[in-house]
């Protein structure tokens, strides 16, 4: 965790602090050492969220995107079972960012306690994912009726789409700049939003990262890329005097 409390206030992790978990109420201690990123882990082994998973960097960089007043909100459950949102937006939106693997039956269960979420996902994990996703986009042209390109793709159609198939959230994959060799898509700066369809379909949509953060913290929308205008039909660069020609024809007489 990011955050505990030392005598009441969220705090982040100093060397030799101990302070309270806001989410069971049980003893922490800071954790700054050189390995990994400084944060707060229980006192005792009890860990308050069995959906916590250790921080990367890149969690944090994420996180960090957003005010920290956002970030790690505590959620206690019905049954008494606390989870902690690595980020709950003004408007009530949970975006959890998840760098390893869930079992289909944790990300189910993840959507139906947080309602409205999103998911971004690491996409750089596993060298494999972003070779055999970005072999699937290439090979076939976007070709989803959608405003902005997308693809319609089976929801098997490579390894990191079958392993989030079946969920119902808006889910963001991050392959930080990797390159992809279409001429209209940036170099940096693009996630891909995979929306699932019933029927074994999925809806792949490349989007601005920038606007995606924009769109958590303001509202704003979310940036897809124009698909191309279709050939206007062939103009005359004179169309007044072709039109003319064209008449003067019909008028002399056929022999
Ligand atoms: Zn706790």
């Amino acid at each position: 965790m990011k955050f505990a409390l030392v005598e009441g206030i969220r705090q982040e992790a100093t060397t030799g602090t101990r302070g309270i978990c806001p989410g069971c109420g049980s003893p922490t201690l800071a954790k700054c050492g050189i390995k990994r990123l400084h944060h707060w882990a229980h006192v005792s082994t009890a860990v308050c969220d069995r959906w916590w998973e250790l921080e990367t960097e890149w969690h944090r960089a994420w996180k960090n995107l957003f005010p920290t007043e956002w970030q790690e909100i505590h959620h206690r459950a019905t049954d008494g079972e606390v989870h902690i949102a690595d980020v709950k937006t003004a408007s009530g939106t949970v975006v959890e960012f998840q760098h390893s693997t869930i079992s289909p039956q944790e990300r189910g269960s993840r959507e139906a306690f947080y309602d409205p979420m999103i998911w971004i996902v690491d996409g750089t994990r596993l060298k494999r994912d972003l070779s055999s996703f970005r072999q699937e986009i290439t090979t076939c042209s976007p070709s989803a009726e959608t405003n902005t390109r997308a693809w319609l793709l089976w929801d098997r159609a490579s390894a990191i789409i079958e392993r989030w198939r079946g969920g119902s959230r808006p889910l963001f994959l991050d392959f930080g700049d990797a390159d992809f060799p279409l001429a209209w898509l940036p170099d940096a700066g693009v996630l891909w939003l995979l929306n699932y369809l019933p029927r074994e379909r999925v809806i792949v949509t490349p989007v601005r990262r920038q606007s995606v953060v924009d769109h958590l913290l303001a509202g704003t929308p979310i940036q897809g890329f124009a698909r191309p205008m279709p050939n206007p039909p062939p103009r005359s660069a004179l169309p007044g005097f072709q039109a003319h020609l064209m008449r003067a024809r019909a008028r002399r007489p056929r022999f």
